[in-house]
């Protein structure tokens, strides 16, 4: 499996405005926040992305949503946005799967 800036992250070879950590996953702020508040959530498993994920990791997968929403009560938020890139044409930039964690403004629908 190939090394990614976010693995690098988890292994404090770069650095990130880490808000959250467990055993599981990661949490830290986005470099390029696209609102007010804006983190990721990230599994410390290497999975690339989202349709990666298997049975093996159905546990892991509600963890990071029940991770987000709780450093989203941390940080303040009622109503806010949860997005996950799967692949390139969906805009999907860095391949280890992250759950985006968006609000402090509002969100349209259909997003574009
Ligand atoms: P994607 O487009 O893959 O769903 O989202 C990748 C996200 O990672 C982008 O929102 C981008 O701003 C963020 N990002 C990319 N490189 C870094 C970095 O080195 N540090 C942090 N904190 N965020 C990053």
């Amino acid at each position: 499996m190939s090394e990614t800036l976010f693995s690098k992250i988890i292994d404090r070879e770069i650095p990130a405005d880490i808000i959250y950590e467990d055993e599981q996953c990661l949490a830290f702020r986005d470099i390029n926040p696209q609102a007010p508040v804006h983190f990721l959530v990230i599994p410390k498993k290497p999975i690339p992305k989202l349709s990666d994920a298997t049975e093996e990791d159905q546990a892991l997968l509600g963890h990071l949503l029940l991770v987000g929403n709780q450093v989203a009560a941390r940080e303040g938020l009622e109503d806010f946005r949860v997005n996950v890139n799967n692949g390139a044409s969906a805009s999907q930039a860095v391949f280890h799967l992250h759950v985006h964690v968006m609000g402090g403004r509002p969100f349209n629908w259909p997003p574009g």
